[in-house]
C-alpha cells in the first residue's frame, strides 16, 4: 500500500545524497489468497525491487506491506522471523541461489533445521516427499547442484522453498534462464504445486507470454508505477493503457489470424533518477496530450477488476 523505494544517489567529493532513483513510486496492489498475480514490465521498472521489499531484503522508503493485516514493513527483525517461513522467494538463477558445496539433501534439510520446524528424523522423511512433488527422486540427494540441468536446479530451489511450508511465494523471473521447452515444464509444476500446497504467488516477469497462462491477474509496471491491472485474459484481449497495448502487440502471434499491428514505442525508458512529471509514460506515448505532462494521473476503473492509470479513460 503506497509502497515506495527511492534509492539515494551519492555524489561529489563528500558523497552526499544528490538525488534519488525512484525504483518504485507509490504502488498499491492487493493479492488474494491462492491467486497468482503477475507483475510485468521491462527490466528496471521496479518489479524485483517490489519483490525484495515484500521479503524485507530491502526496507521500503515509504508505505505498508500488509500480510494478513500485519504490516511487515513495521515489524522488528525478531517479529518478522516468525513470518519469514511463510514468505519465500524463488530467483531467476538457481546457480547462484543454491550453495554449490551442499548436496541436495543438505540443501533441503537446512531450512527445516534452521527454523526448528521438526526433529531431524522427521525432516528426512519430509524431504523425500517434497523431492517427489517437484518431479525428482531420492537419487538426487547425494548430488551437488552443478550435477543438474538448469530446469532440475530450479526444481531443487522450489523444493527448498517448499520444505518450509510457505503460504506466499515471490517468483522472480523463475523461468527466464531456461529454454522454452523447459519453461513450460516448470510453469506446469508451479501450477500443480499451487493447488497441492494452496500457495499464493506474486509472479515477476519481463515476459507477458510466460505469465499469460499461469496468472489470474496481471499488473503492468512502468518506471516504478503500476499503469494497468486486470484479469489475465482481459488484459490480453482488451489492454487499455497505451504501454500495455504496445507490450501485447510485441508478442509473436501463434496464428496468422491473430495479427495485430505492432506498436513501436518511440524513445527510451526515461532515467528513473529524473522521471518525467505527470504520466510516467508521456515521453513515449502516442496519445500524450498537454494534461498528461503534469500532476498526478489517477486510476480509472474500466470494470470491477480492471484499473488503468491513463487520462484517456477519465470518462470510462
Ligand atoms: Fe499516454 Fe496521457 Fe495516458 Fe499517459 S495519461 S498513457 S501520456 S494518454
Ligand atoms: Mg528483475
Amino acid at each position: 500500500k503506497n509502497l515506495k523505494q527511492y534509492f539515494p544517489i551519492n555524489g561529489g567529493i563528500f558523497k552526499r545524497v544528490v538525488g534519488h532513483v525512484r525504483a518504485v513510486d507509490d504502488i498499491s496492489i492487493a493479492i488474494n489468497e491462492q491467486e497468482t498475480l503477475a507483475l510485468v514490465g521491462e527490466s528496471g521498472c521496479g518489479k524485483s525491487t517490489t519483490g525484495k521489499m515484500i521479503l524485507r531484503l530491502i526496507q521500503p522508503t515509504d508505505g505498508d506491506i500488509l500480510y494478513n493485516g500485519q504490516n511487515i514493513a513495521a515489524l522488528s527483525n525478531e517479529q518478522f522471523r516468525a513470518l519469514r517461513k511463510d514468505i519465500q522467494i524463488i530467483f531467476q538463477d538457481p546457480y547462484s541461489s543454491l550453495n554449490p558445496r551442499m548436496t541436495v539433501r543438505q540443501l533441503l534439510l537446512e531450512p527445516i533445521l534452521t527454523h526448528k520446524l521438526m526433529p531431524k528424523q522427521q525432516a528426512e522423511q519430509e524431504i523425500i516427499e517434497i523431492i517427489k512433488h517437484v518431479g525428482l527422486t531420492e537419487k538426487s540427494f547425494s548430488k551437488y547442484p552443478h550435477e543438474f540441468s538448469g530446469g532440475q536446479r530450479q526444481r531443487i530451489s522450489i523444493a527448498r522453498a517448499l520444505v518450509l511450508k510457505p503460504k506466499f511465494l515471490v517468483l522472480d523471473e523463475p523461468v527466464s534462464a531456461l529454454d522454452v521447452s523447459i519453461q513450460a515444464q516448470i510453469l506446469n509444476l508451479l501450477k500443480k504445486l499451487q493447488q497441492q500446497y494452496q500457495l499464493t504467488y506474486l509472479f515477476i516477469s519481463h515476459d507477458l507470454n510466460v505469465v499469460r497462462h499461469v496468472s489470474d491477474r496481471i499488473a503492468v509496471m512502468y518506471l516504478g508505477h503500476i499503469v494497468e491491472i486486470a484479469p489475465a485474459q482481459e488484459l490480453f484481449e482488451n489492454p487499455k493503457h497505451p504501454y500495455s497495448q504496445a507490450l501485447i502487440s510485441a508478442i509473436p502471434k501463434k496464428h496468422p489470424n491473430d495479427f495485430v499491428e505492432r506498436i513501436i514505442l518511440k524513445g527510451e525508458i526515461p532515467d528513473p533518477s529524473n522521471p518525467p512529471e505527470g504520466c510516467p509514460f508521456h515521453t513515449r506515448c502516442l496519445y500524450a496530450k498537454e494534461q498528461c505532462k503534469s500532476g498526478t494521473i489517477p486510476n480509472f476503473q474500466i470494470s470491477e477488476l480492471h484499473d488503468v492509470k491513463c487520462v484517456l479513460y477519465e470518462n470510462a
